[in-house]
């Protein structure tokens, strides 16, 4: 899709710091981190939201978030981690590519701050 960000990214035409990809998923870190390593997984087809996510998409997208996620705790070794997706912009979705966040927890003072409040 010519006006999806992460499209761009997937083409090379905006650059982004790589976490990991194969011939059907890229990760990436994010743009405004929540907390330090807050990775973005993304399909390299572009699918809007969970709601039209085809099964193979689905499939190949989720084989791939635990590797993401052990490589986030290697690289960062935080104590836990939330992973999460947000759909339609009420649910905060702001860029209409799905993603999946992993968002590194390291305690009380990891800055991390939920940025998505349902309007
Ligand atoms: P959403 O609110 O849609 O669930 O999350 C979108 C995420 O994409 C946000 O956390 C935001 O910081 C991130 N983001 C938006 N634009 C870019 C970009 O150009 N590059 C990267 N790496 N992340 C982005
Ligand atoms: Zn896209």
């Amino acid at each position: 899709m010519s006006d999806c960000i992460f499209c761009k990214i997937i083409e090379g035409s905006i650059p982004c710091t790589k976490v990991y990809e194969d011939e059907h998923v890229l990760a990436f870190m994010d743009i405004a981190p929540l907390s330090k390593g807050h990775t973005l997984l993304i399909p390299k087809q572009h699918v809007k939201d969970i709601f039209e996510m085809p099964e193979d998409v689905a499939r190949n997208l989720y084989a791939a978030a635990p590797k993401i996620a052990n490589a986030i705790k290697k690289a960062f070794n935080p104590q836990g981690m939330n992973t999460l997706n947000n759909n339609g912009a009420l649910a905060g979705q702001t860029v209409f590519h799905y993603h999946l966040h992993f968002i590194p927890r390291y305690g009380e003072d990891d800055g991390y701050k939920v940025r998505w409040e349902a309007k």
